[in-house]
């Protein structure tokens, strides 16, 4: 790990006894799973661009990604590579967006590190695309397609 210049502000810091994706961790807080790995979790976004956005974070707690080491970079990009094979099957897309938010200026909402894997459809071309709400019937189904691809995958 390399010691930065600065460090990187943001309002919505917490102890880590207190940070959400800390307890759906652990399990204290539920989610719409889709892969698990000894140091990963990916699961269902709660308001996604795209049906099918899921967050891949690791389960050691860390801000930005300035607190991974090198190593833990390469894996979570390499986990979220894998994620967005199954999300884009799962979802019969076309392309995908990996994005990465790194403190408040950046629109960092949940201080734990994640990287968000979006699926997009040709029609989504040029377009801004909107939080949507999904019922937890659709979220559960989105998710099980999601975790079929995925474990379809070497
Ligand atoms: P960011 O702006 O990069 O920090 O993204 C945080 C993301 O986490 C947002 O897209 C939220 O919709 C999502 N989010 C917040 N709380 C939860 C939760 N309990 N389960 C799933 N996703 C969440
Ligand atoms: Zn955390």
């Amino acid at each position: 790990m390399k010691t930065p210049a600065k460090r990187i502000y943001n309002s919505a810091s917490v102890p880590q006894e207190d940070c959400v994706f800390c307890k759906i961790v652990s399990g204290k807080l539920p989610s719409y799973k889709v892969y698990e790995d000894d140091r990963h979790i990916a699961f269902l976004d709660i308001n996604p661009f795209s049906v099918g956005h899921t967050l891949v974070t690791p389960k050691r707690h860390g801000e930005t990604l300035w607190d991974m080491d090198d190593h833990e970079i390469a894996e979570i990009f390499k986990v979220a590579s894998k994620v967005s094979m199954g999300v884009v099957a799962a979802m019969n897309a076309d392309g995908f967006r990996l994005m990465q938010n790194n403190g408040e200026a950046a629109n960092q909402a949940v201080a734990h590190i994640h990287v968000h894997v979006i699926p997009n459809k040709m029609e989504d071309k040029g377009k801004f695309m909107n939080r949507l709400k999904l019922s937890g019937d659709e979220m559960a189904k989105v998710a099980d397609s999601i975790k079929s691809e995925i474990a379809k995958i070497e």
